[in-house]
């Protein structure tokens, strides 16, 4: 199979990590379960859209970003099992060399830069699945889609788009497991 994955807050917690640098930047004390909604900046009313957002420009943010437990056994298991696997990320050009280093390549060193697609139009990729916490990734896309909860999605009926939620990569296996057979 060719098993799409997509980056931030599937194989990585990049929510978390932002959420630390702007309540440590601006004394706040939101958790990433008030981050309700794709908009990071509606938890914190007095701080603008900007000062929200550009966190993750600054220099050595991508290093406070950690992996999602069970991710890279996950991947390198599909890859061991004969699986293709590529990274599908809508990674802004400024971020996109110190993500890769500071996060894909150090969490994940048996990936290649020739398994890495960098668009935000996930739906012209061509593969089995595609695992994605962004609603809007999965939906019309022409793959089985599997939907990695996080907060802003957990209120979305995914069975009822034909995608199968998944809280956690020891969840996700099984179901790939299952689907290669
Ligand atoms: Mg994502």
């Amino acid at each position: 199979m060719i098993i799409l994955v997509d980056m931030d807050d599937t194989i990585e917690q990049l929510l978390r990590a932002w959420v630390n640098r702007v309540n440590k930047k601006y004394g706040r004390q939101v958790t990433v379960d008030e981050v309700t909604d794709w908009n990071v900046a509606a938890p914190y009313p007095g701080l603008t859209r900007k000062q929200v957002y550009d966190v993750i420009s600054e220099k050595g943010f991508w290093k406070t970003v950690e992996p999602m437990p069970g991710a890279a056994e996950a991947l390198k298991h599909f890859m061991d099992a004969g699986h293709e696997v590529y990274i599908v990320t809508a990674t802004n050009r400024e971020h996109l060399q110190e993500k890769m280093d500071e996060v894909l390549f150090r969490y994940f060193p048996f990936l290649t830069w020739d398994q890495v697609i960098v668009t935000t139009r996930k739906q012209l990729i061509r593969g089995d699945v595609l695992i994605d916490d962004g609603i809007h990734n999965l939906e019309g896309g022409n793959y089985r889609k599997i939907l990695f909860t996080a907060p802003h999605n957990r209120y979305y009926d995914a069975a009822a788009h034909d995608m199968i939620r998944v809280n956690s990569w020891e969840e996700i296996v099984p179901v790939i497991d299952a689907m290669g057979i």
